[in-house]
């Protein structure tokens, strides 16, 4: 690519706006522009990165045995009752209705889709197992998209959804994945870990999310020094609400009360108050028995943003994603949330039963609070090690026993689910079996944040001069830099040459034929991080020599033709 016909465009300013340092060097190098909140643009030169990206995460997903598909941005309102995740979703569902008032939603994830589609392609168990995946772009109406496309609201998600006969198989479609997700990031030469998590919105049962560790990250993350043993913070302290009850035990009814801190309804379910945790549901019962839903905010150092009701057993499906949502669905009056500070008061919602939770129920026995109408434990992956790790702090033993706990920041760029039958029972997906016999299959389901992976990358991969990217990222491996081009021909004509050498050898390169001031040319060229940097002048020519500066280098050398490409392969 001659970089006088790319549209190449970098800024010497820094974004204002821009609160981390990938979002300010994406900005700066000109791979982004924002259209509108969390809505971006990716230039030619962002659009090469994202690809990249996309190459990687497609060329391991079809190793892995996956098998492409794409499937549409809109999806029709009806799909989304049948699972009930019409209501259930939250705010992030953006919905739409066209000219004859039929409403749709801009897909935030496709389960339903894929459900539908599986239901009429496979009949038997014989097409079983299989494991259907697409790149395409998701709408997810974030409370407070930012970081530019870090969280943004539209972005790019490679999801895969795996069907399975027996669980024993999903489990080894699980392992597969987990397995091909850490070849995807290692070959794109990112520092991640796997790590216990939450099942959020999309269910289910055993999960894992994949890490980025940086300090910009959104997550805190637990792992042990000594073994592979990892957890989302913010996941295992909210999963720990009490021992569990004992078979058969009555539980006895909760003493609903009206007005309390978030304190106290914290205390009461044993979940410790950090920034992490922002939000705590609670489910209790009245006098009759009906189920009763309380509610306390916790401003964390964020301001409230996003209220996650999923965080307890068995209310993964039951996701409200902002005020106006639960306020609509309680019938509540306006007004009555807000957000609230931990040590102020909140207003509790008593004597509404509220039908969609009658299935949770919060009862308590001498021990303290627990959640009852639910199988307790099912939904968790090894409960006693993740309530093992609440309050942690560094130096604290792995629960496991093995090592001491560190704690280090993270950026969710992947997450690996077992859906179990939860979406082909709600939506009717059946197979024949072997006998012949109508079964339900048990799927997973796998999502990779390709955009994000973008930004993420930058904030492992930059110092003062901008982004450093790893090879497999690189917009181009290697940059022929021209001084003075409009000059000397002789530095013209070898530039040339080189450029056509290096394309031949299979080195994707960049010719910086645009005429730049070597000095504003080599802030371009670092900027945008480009791994190899070549410079042709009249100086090197006179000596048969080429400058060469690997990115990561501090100073440039002066390599022959023969060492360049030694280099370079
Ligand atoms: P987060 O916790 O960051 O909100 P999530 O758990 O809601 O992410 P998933 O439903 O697990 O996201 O989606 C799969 C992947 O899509 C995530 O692991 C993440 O990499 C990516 N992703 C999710 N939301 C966004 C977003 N708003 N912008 C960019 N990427 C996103
Ligand atoms: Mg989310
Ligand atoms: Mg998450
Ligand atoms: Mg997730």
């Amino acid at each position: 690519m001659r970089l006088s016909q790319f549209h190449l465009r970098t800024s010497k300013e820094t974004p204002a706006d821009a609160e981390i340092v990938s979002h300010r060097l994406m900005l700066k190098a000109g791979m982004i522009r924002k259209l509108a909140a969390g809505i971006y643009t990716w230039s030619p030169l962002g659009l090469r990165v994202l690809r990249k990206v996309e190459r990687v995460v497609r060329e391991e997903m079809q190793a892995a045995g996956a098998i492409e598909v794409l499937m549409p941005s809109v999806q029709p309102r009806e799909l989304w009752e049948e699972t009930g995740r019409w209501q259930k979703f939250g705010g992030q569902l953006l919905k739409l209705k066209d000219r004859k008032e039929a409403e749709y939603c801009y897909g935030p994830t496709h389960e339903e889709v894929i459900t539908d589609f599986a239901r009429q392609e496979l009949s038997s168990y014989k097409q079983l197992p299989v494991n259907f995946f697409q790149i395409q772009t998701k709408f997810r109406d974030e409370i407070r998209p930012r970081f530019g496309v870090m969280r943004a609201r539209e972005f790019l998600m490679k999801d895969a959804y795996s069907f399975h006969l027996a669980d024993e198989d999903l489990q080894r479609e699980y392992r597969n994945m987990y397995d091909t997700y850490a070849r995807i990031f290692t070959r794109l030469g990112l520092r991640f870990r796997a790590v216990f998590a939450d099942t959020g919105a999309i269910g289910g049962s055993a999960s894992h999310e994949f890490h980025v560790l940086a300090d910009s990250g959104e997550d805190a993350i637990a792992f042990s020094t000594g073994s592979d043993y990892a957890a989302n913070v913010e996941l295992a302290e909210a999963l720990a609400p009490g021992p569990r009850p004992a078979a058969g035990e009555t539980l006895r009814k909760v003493d609903t009360p009206t007005q309390k801190t978030c304190e106290d309804v914290a205390a009461l379910l044993g979940i410790p108050l950090s920034r992490t945790v922002k939000t705590i549901a609670v489910i209790g019962v009245d006098e009759t028995g009906a189920p009763q839903f309380t509610l306390a905010l916790v401003r964390g150092d964020h301001a409230v943003n996003e209220i996650k009701l999923a965080k307890l057993p068995g209310l993964a499906d039951y996701r409200l994603a902002n005020e106006t949502e639960i306020r609509e669905h309680l019938g509540a009056e306006p007004g009555f949330l807000g957000p609230v500070n931990p040590r102020r008061a909140v207003r509790v919602i008593a004597d509404r039963s509220v039908a969609a939770l009658a299935d949770f129920v919060v009862g308590a026995n001498e021990n303290g609070y627990h959640l009852a109408g639910v199988n307790w434990g099912r939904d968790l992956p090894e409960p006693a090690l993740v309530a093992d790790i609440r309050n942690v702090v560094e130096g604290d033993p792995s629960p496991d026993g093995r090592g001491t706990l560190a704690i280090a920041r993270g950026i969710e760029v992947g997450h690996v689910f077992q859906l179990g039958r939860k979406y082909a029972e709600a939506m009717g997906l059946t197979v024949l079996d072997a006998n012949g016999r109508a079964a339900t299959p048990t799927m997973g389901c796998y999502g990779i944040g390709v955009s994000r992976i973008v930004a993420a990358a930058i904030e492992q991969n930059h110092d003062d001069a901008g982004i450093v990217w790893p090879e497999a990222m690189a917009p181009w491996q290697a940059v022929v830099c021209v001084i003075n081009p409009k000059g000397d021909a002789a530095v013209n004509e070898a530039a040339e040459s080189l450029y056509r050498e290096l394309l031949a050898a299979g080195v994707e390169t960049a010719l910086d034929d645009r005429g730049l001031r070597p000095g504003a040319m080599f802030a371009d060229i670092e900027l945008i991080g480009i791994p190899h940097r070549i410079v042709v002048s009249e100086r090197g020519l006179a000596a048969g020599t080429f400058e060469y500066r690997h990115r990561r280098a501090s100073d440039a050398e002066q390599l022959d033709r023969a060492a360049l490409f030694a280099r370079l392969r």
